[in-house]
């Protein structure tokens, strides 16, 4: 990869190491199903942004310089009023925009689109980076705008009420200033053949690469306990605490933390001592209630369902004896919004 992109540029403020492992490739990505349906959803939503705007021309090129001179001579094109997959090239930086409206008074407006149905501070981020590409390209943008997915869309409606801008004018000018006053430097870091050195910092919690980086070969690691807060986080790194092991005994833990940690400690698993009485207290027969639910289609896909609206797709129930033979069976598929669900599910659980 020739330039450095918006996915170096915001993986490097996470972590210097990352954004130069990234820049040469050795983020391995990920293959999962629902992955690669995201990416698949992201690219169809970004096609659907382009209907929001009439008359909107795609800049894009098979190649990023080609990308970037079409998207010139299209600013350029009086006749032009809405640009889309706009590539801008400055310095060592490579931007590639959503959408670009011309306004009245030859100024622009971009636009990033999200797949999301609220706004969330990262996407200051990502229009920030574009913003300092195009600034550094000597473009001149007035608004920075936010197009993400509207709640009360539903499906078979227009595409025009898919979508909902933000305004994030504000919010972008002043972060893109402090993205221009970074640039050089990160620019000299991602470049140099010297790796930066990992150092253990919250954002490892969830990055890619921590088995392989600052986790390998650590065993029972600080991010092993459950539901561990930030702040905790941050206290025990300043501590130089990097497994349970080493977490002082005065550190305030939850009830279950302590239990995991007494395990680590002691190598004992951890008994109830309700347990008993709880099994106990079931009696016979028995209900195994089972259900799959799904939560991820920004796109609704069918009536009554809005973007990343979760419903159930099917429940079952089983009435068994304490042998484990099913007495009674009942089932039901649905395509319907969870609240309907609910409603025939406490049916049936209420009629067994
Ligand atoms: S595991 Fe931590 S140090 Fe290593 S690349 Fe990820 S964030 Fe950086």
């Amino acid at each position: 990869m020739k330039y450095i992109n918006k996915t170096i540029f915001i993986n490097y403020l996470r972590c210097p190491t990352l954004g130069w492992m990234t820049k040469r490739n050795m983020i391995l990505k990920s293959r999962r199903v629902n992955n690669r349906f995201l990416k698949f959803e992201r690219k169809i939503i970004k096609k659907m942004s382009q209907h929001f705007f009439s008359n909107a021309i795609s800049a894009w090129g098979s190649k990023t310089d080609i990308g970037a001179l079409y998207t010139k001579e299209l600013i350029l094109n009086p006749n032009v009023k809405t640009i889309c997959e706009a590539s801008f090239v400055a310095d060592a930086y490579l931007a590639k925009v959503d959408v670009l409206k011309k306004c009245d008074n030859n100024l622009l407006s971009l636009f990033e689109v999200k797949s999301a149905t609220k706004y969330k501070f990262k996407y200051i981020n990502d229009i920030s980076f574009d913003a300092m590409v195009l600034a550094k390209a000597s473009v001149n943008v007035q608004k920075y705008l936010l197009l993400y997915l509207s709640n009360d869309y539903r499906f078979g409606m227009d595409v025009s009420k898919f979508f909902k801008v933000l305004d994030c004018t504000e919010k972008v000018e002043l972060k893109t200033n402090e993205f221009l006053n970074l640039s050089d430097e990160i620019f000299e870091v991602i470049k140099s053949k010297n790796m930066p050195e990992p150092y253990l910092k919250k954002n490892c919690k969830n990055c890619l690469v921590f088995n392989t980086c600052i986790g390998k070969s650590v065993k029972n690691h600080i991010f092993d306990l459950p539901r561990l807060s930030t702040t905790s986080i941050e206290k025990l790194i300043t501590l130089g605490v990097d497994t349970i092991c080493k977490i002082p005994s005065d550190f305030e833990l939850t009830k279950v933390q302590k239990i995991v940690k007494n395990c680590v400690l002691t190598g004992i698993n951890y008994i109830s001592e309700n347990l008993e009485t709880h099994i106990h207290s079931i009696k016979q027969p028995f209900y195994y209630l089972d259900f799959e639910s799904v939560s991820m289609a920004a796109i609704p896909l069918c009536e009554y369902i809005g973007p990343h609206t979760q419903f159930l797709t099917q429940f079952s129930i089983d009435k068994t004896d304490i042998a484990g033979n099913i007495l009674d069976h009942y089932e039901s598929i649905l395509l319907i919004p969870k609240k309907t669900v609910d409603v025939r599910l406490r049916k049936n659980l209420l009629n067994i």
